[in-house]
């Protein structure tokens, strides 16, 4: 009658099963997966993808509320400006007051009638139906020629001449045809910020830095006054 023997393998001669196992895997994974190009750009652009696509897809949906969010901005500075700036200066100097108002709401114009172009204005197509001879390329996505310095806009979904980009806080492209209202609505928006800055320098300092505690409005319990302490002690009980 034939018996059935049992081979058991020693502690060592079960390292090196395991070992062997492992490397074969290893050489699998490698055989299926090693890509000679692979380098940490490559890597990076794979994994920035969903972003991508993201801003490819809803830059144009989200476009209207970044230009809803522009004009809150602006609209609010503007009032804190009126509604703390021209009684501090008004107190000062009138004339000065006066003076400030002028330069403020030129300056305020400006920004406004700029980016107000800088959105309605179109940033520019190549010409259809007529032939370019100064066409250097094709676009691949538009089937068209490009002449120089033209770029495909993957949010616009167009070619746009001298593309500089794409901006979401216009709503609009940046291009040939509104450059130069973009370039002056940056222009004006920082002689703006350098205005509010410098004129609200002394009210910023005076106020809120000197002043800090004596006209401080919000109540702080542990550091209030003996009162506010009394009032918090018997809230807890
Ligand atoms: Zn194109
Ligand atoms: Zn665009």
């Amino acid at each position: 009658m034939a018996r059935i023997t049992w081979r058991g393998h020693s502690t060592q001669e079960l390292l090196s099963i395991l070992r062997l196992r492992w490397s074969y895997m290893k050489h699998c994974w490698h055989s299926l997966t090693f890509n000679a190009h692979m380098n940490s750009s490559y890597a990076s652009d794979v994994c920035l993808t969903p972003i991508f696509w993201f801003v490819d897809n809803y830059t144009h949906c989200l476009g209207p509320f970044f230009v809803v969010g522009v004009a809150a901005l602006t609209t609010s500075v503007v009032s804190i400006a009126y509604w703390i700036g021209l009684p501090f200066w008004w107190a000062k100097s009138q004339l000065v007051t006066y003076f400030l108002l002028i330069v403020g709401n030129w300056l305020l114009l400006n920004v406004v009638f700029h980016y107000v172009m800088a959105v309605i204005t179109p940033a520019g197509h190549p010409p259809e139906g007529v032939s370019l001879v100064e066409a250097v390329s094709m676009c691949g996505k538009c089937i068209a020629p490009k002449p120089p310095r033209t770029h495909h806009c993957s949010i616009c979904n167009r070619c746009i001449l001298k593309m500089d980009h794409h901006c979401p806080w216009l709503n609009n492209c940046v291009g040939y045809g509104n450059h130069r209202y973009f370039f002056l609505y940056m222009t004006y928006t920082t002689l703006g910020c350098l205005f509010l800055i410098l004129f609200g320098l002394e009210i910023g300092h005076k106020y809120l830095w000197l002043d800090h505690g004596e006209n401080w409005t919000e109540i702080e319990p542990w550091r209030g006054s003996q009162s506010s302490l009394t009032s918090v002690d018997t809230s807890f009980q």
